[in-house]
């Protein structure tokens, strides 16, 4: 096995330079922890970024793999697939949505849900309603529809022109949506929970005024839960908590159990509009990973399940503003289930490096904000170790 130092210098040499990785291989984990290849454990906040939800190689979804692995692979959508259909049946019953398609990732789902709204409106004698309404600060993803929904300058530096037909406006803020209203928009896409771009929870009252005005307008909601689904915010997904419905739903990250999936569903009225033809995906809902995918939907949903999260979530939170009354350099702390974050009032940079020398996984964004996404089994003694490591780099910070 390669050493950390010979993992790096290999990624250097061979790979594309489009992250700025920390200078650890990761090799193995189990549950809340990881190890490098040093052999050095470390304790997962970051959780593939909101991917493994259940931990890492939770035992279930491995079975789930090695036995679908061992049957059947891949086919293509010119068949039909059990896994597929299983899991979209299950996904149904968890949802407003009467149907879900299929694809690999978070961009792809948004991607689905960009062309379904423009489909819907064209099928429906209304060609020209084709603008979609997305949020200051949001993140969509990294393909051109997703990124030209994306409304944050250092995602577009460089790519433009953006696909046209997005039209930016401030989050939680219902009068400056009620100006941007036109007889173009056919529909809004939102995350309910800012993930990239702060941790930043959206109003219920705002949510609840969207829904009206979608109402009243004909326009479609989309809620982009890609980050927030299964499980993350302390109910399966963010939408169930503020009692409203979108039309259509995109979801991937945490969907496949550590495997590449990404979903979008929507009603039957709307989601008709993707008839054969209109849009595919190679690997879009293959067995593998509709296998792990429902063997991760079966942990998430056991009794029980969520609710010890969400209370672990609530504990985290109150940890975290108990810091804030400690320090100064803390300017806020903001969110919901297990995804939280710490804003300072400087970069967050030195805060991560420094967990890492402790054995610690945490992840910064913004540059002044600290994440925290753990896998929802994240233990209260390992959440008192973050803390206590927090507040003594805190304590470094504020000599
Ligand atoms: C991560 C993320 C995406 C993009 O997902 P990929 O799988 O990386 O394409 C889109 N929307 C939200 C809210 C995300 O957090």
């Amino acid at each position: 096995m390669k050493s950390n130092q010979e993992l790096i210098k290999l990624t250097n040499k061979y790979v594309a330079k489009n992250y700025g990785r920390y200078p650890i291989g990761l090799v193995r984990g189990k549950g809340t922890a990881v190890w490098d290849a040093s052999g050095k454990k470390y304790i997962d906040f970051v959780a593939g970024l909101a991917v493994n939800n259940l931990g890492h190689c939770p035992p279930t979804v491995v079975k789930a793999i090695r036995k679908q692995a061992g049957k059947l692979l891949h086919v293509s959508n010119l068949y039909h697939i059990e896994p597929q259909s299983q899991l979209a049946s299950e996904l149904t019953r968890l949802t407003f949505a009467d149907k879900f398609f299929f694809c690999n990732s978070g961009t792809e789902a948004n991607e689905a849900a960009i062309k379904l709204a423009r489909r819907w409106f064209y099928d429906n004698g209304q060609p020209k309603r084709f603008e979609i309404i997305t949020m200051r600060d949001s993140f969509h993803g990294r393909t051109m529809a997703s990124l030209s929904a994306t409304a944050q300058k250092k995602i577009h530096t460089g790519f433009t022109p953006l696909l046209p037909g997005f039209k930016y406006v401030p989050f939680n803020n219902i009068a400056a949506f009620k100006k941007a209203l036109t007889k173009k928009i056919c529909a809004v896409l939102i995350e309910p929970v800012q993930g990239e771009g702060g941790v930043n929870l959206a109003q219920e009252t705002y949510l609840k005024s969207l829904r009206k005005i979608c109402n009243e307008k004909g326009i479609l909601l989309i809620f982009d839960e890609i980050q927030t689904g299964f499980g993350r915010t302390g109910s399966l997904f963010a939408y169930e908590r503020y009692k409203i419905k979108p039309d259509i739903i995109t979801l991937a990250k945490a969907l496949g159990g550590g495997i590449a999936i990404g979903a979008m569903g929507s009603t039957n009225k709307i989601i008709e509009s993707f008839s054969p033809g209109t849009h595919g995906a190679t690997f879009g809902g293959n067995p593998l990973a509709c296998a792990a995918s429902l063997a991760s939907l079966k942990n998430l949903t056991k009794k029980g399940f969520l609710q010890k999260a969400s209370s672990q979530g609530d504990y985290f939170l109150k940890q975290l503003y108990c810091l804030k009354e400690k320090f100064s350099i803390i300017r806020e702390v903001r969110g919901v289930g297990l995804m939280l974050a710490v804003e300072l009032d400087q970069p967050g940079a030195n805060v991560v490096t420094d967990c890492m020398e402790e054995g610690l996984l945490i992840n910064c964004i913004q540059q002044n904000t600290i994440r925290f996404l753990p896998p929802l089994i994240i233990k209260r003694k390992e959440i008192d170790l973050l803390i206590t490591t927090l507040s003594k780099i805190f304590t470094k910070m504020q000599q």
